[in-house]
C-alpha cells in the first residue's frame, strides 16, 4: 500500500519511488532491460521459485514499472497495480481473468467501443455472455444478475454520454451474490473519483488519457487486491504479456506528478465552456457530468471531486453538419484519445463507435450529430472564440436557404 501520505497531491509525486535507493537520482531510473542477471545458478533457481524476492525478466516484473505500480495502487487506495502495454491490454487480461466458457457478464449500457468489441469477441468465440443494464435500478440490476455472472462491468461517466452511475448502489448488490465490481476510471482519474473508497473492487484506466496527459504514450493500469493482482500478474498478463515498456512507465510517472494541477483547470476550462454551449442556438443538448441541474447531479456530488474535462454536445443538424462545424475548427484538433493538453474533439458516431451497430448505438444516446470535446490546458477563452466560429458556420446554413 505504499507510504501512506496524507495528501494526493504528494503521493502523486512520491510514492513507490525512494531517491536514496537510486544514487540520489530525483527522476526515476529507466531500466531500459529485457533481463537480470542471477549471482549464481542456485539464486536463478529461488527467484523462479519464488522463494526471493528480485528480477528475473521485464515481461515478468521491471523496476521503472514497479514504481508506477505501486503509484497508482497507492492513489487509487488500492493493494496493488499492474501496468500495460495499452488500456484494451488491461481490460483483456482483467475480463479474461474473471471469466471462462458460459459464464456472463452485466455491463453498463455504454462502453468504449473496443471494449465492446472485446465483449462481442468473447462471446462468439468463447461462448462468454454478456447483458447491458443502465445501472440505475437496484432491482432491474439484480434481474440482470444470472447464477453464472462472475464479474460487473462499469464505466462511469460513460464515454461518450456522460451518464453516471451510483457505484455505491453497484457495489452494495454486487456483494449481495459475491461477485466483483469492476470500473473504468479513465474519465476520472484517481483525482476526481476513487471507486474502491465506494466498495468497488478492481479498477481499470486507459493510461493514455489523463494518467500520461501528454498524447504521446499507449498504456493501461489495474488496481486491485493483492492476490487478483497477482494473479493477472502470473496469468493472463505474463502469458498473453501485453506488459509495458520501461521508458513509457518512465514517462507515465512524470505525467503523473501533475494530475491533479491538470485536472483542476481542464475542468475550469469544461466548466466555462459548457455554459457557453448550452446558451447557443446551434446546440440541442450539451451532457456534462458537472452539469448542476441534471437530474443525477446528487449522485456527480456524492462520488467525485468535479466534473472533468470531458463534454459531449448534439449539434442542431444532421451528421454533416457536425462535420462540417469539426472542419470548420482552427485551434482544436480531430482527433480521438481525450486527457491531453490539447484540446481535441470527434464525432463519436464515426469515429470511436462507428463498430456499434447503429440500432444499437442509438439506444446508448450516442446520435449521429453527437460530438465529444475534450478540454485541454489552454484558455478556454481561445477554445469559445474556435467553437464560436466554427457554429457560425453552421448559420450560414441556414442564410443560404433563404
Ligand atoms: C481509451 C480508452 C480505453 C482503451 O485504452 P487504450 O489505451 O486506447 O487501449 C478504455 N476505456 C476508456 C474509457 C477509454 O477512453
Amino acid at each position: 500500500m505504499g507510504e501512506g501520505y496524507k495528501n494526493f497531491e504528494t503521493s502523486v509525486i512520491h510514492e513507490g519511488y525512494d531517491s536514496k535507493d537510486h544514487l540520489g537520482s530525483l527522476s526515476t531510473p529507466i531500466f531500459q532491460t529485457s533481463t537480470f542477471t542471477f549471482d549464481s545458478a542456485e539464486q536463478g533457481e529461488r527467484r523462479f521459485a519464488g522463494n526471493e524476492d528480485g528480477y528475473i525478466y521485464s515481461r515478468l516484473g521491471n523496476p521503472t514499472v514497479k514504481a508506477l505500480e505501486e503509484r497508482i495502487a497507492a492513489l487509487e487506495k488500492g493493494e496493488a497495480g499492474l501496468a500495460f502495454g495499452s488500456g484494451m491490454a488491461a481490460v483483456s487480461a482483467v475480463l479474461i481473468a474473471l471469466t471462462k466458457a458460459n459464464d456472463h457478464i452485466v455491463c453498463s449500457q455504454g462502453l468504449y467501443g473496443c471494449t465492446f468489441g472485446l465483449l462481442k469477441l468473447m462471446k462468439e468465440k468463447y461462448n462468454i455472455h454478456h447483458d447491458f443494464c443502465a445501472m440505475d435500478d437496484e432491482q432491474v440490476l439484480r434481474k440482470t444478475i444470472q447464477p453464472n455472472t462472475t464479474c460487473i462491468y462499469v464505466e462511469t461517466p460513460i464515454n461518450p454520454t456522460m451518464k453516471v452511475i451510483d457505484l455505491r448502489m453497484v457495489a452494495k448488490v454486487a456483494k449481495e451474490y459475491g461477485i466483483p465490481v469492476v470500473v473504468d476510471n479513465t474519465f476520472s482519474t484517481p483525482y476526481l473519483q476513487r471507486p474502491l473508497e465506494l466498495g468497488c473492487d478492481i479498477i481499470i484506466h486507459s493510461a493514455t488519457k489523463y494518467i500520461c496527459g501528454h498524447g504521446d504514450v499507449v498504456a493501461g493500469l489495474v488496481v486491485g487486491k493483492k492476490d487478483f493482482i497477482q494473479g493477472v500478474s502470473l496469468t493472463t498478463q505474463k502469458d498473453i504479456g501485453g506488459i509495458i515498456s520501461p521508458f513509457d512507465a518512465w514517462l507515465l510517472l512524470r505525467g503523473l506528478k501533475t494530475l491533479p494541477v491538470r485536472m483542476d483547470r481542464h475542468t475550469f476550462n469544461a466548466e466555462k465552456l459548457f455554459e457557453k454551449l448550452k446558451q447557443h442556438p446551434e446546440i440541442s443538448n450539451v451532457y456534462y457530468p458537472g452539469d448542476r441541474t441534471h437530474p443525477d447531479y446528487g449522485i456527480v456530488e456524492s462520488q467525485m471531486k468535479q466534473g472533468g474535462g470531458l463534454i459531449s454536445f448534439e449539434i442542431n443538424g444532421t451528421k454533416e453538419d457536425a462535420q462540417k462545424f469539426l472542419n470548420s475548427l482552427k485551434l482544436i484538433k480531430i482527433a480521438v484519445s481525450l486527457g491531453d493538453a490539447e484540446t481535441l474533439i470527434q464525432h463519436p458516431a464515426t469515429m470511436t463507435h462507428s463498430v456499434i451497430p447503429e440500432e444499437t448505438r442509438l439506444k446508448m444516446g450516442i446520435s449521429n450529430q453527437l460530438i465529444r470535446l475534450s478540454v485541454g490546458l489552454e484558455s478556454w477563452e481561445d477554445l469559445w472564440d474556435d467553437i464560436e466560429q466554427g457554429l457560425a458556420t453552421l448559420g450560414n446554413r441556414f442564410e443560404i436557404q433563404i
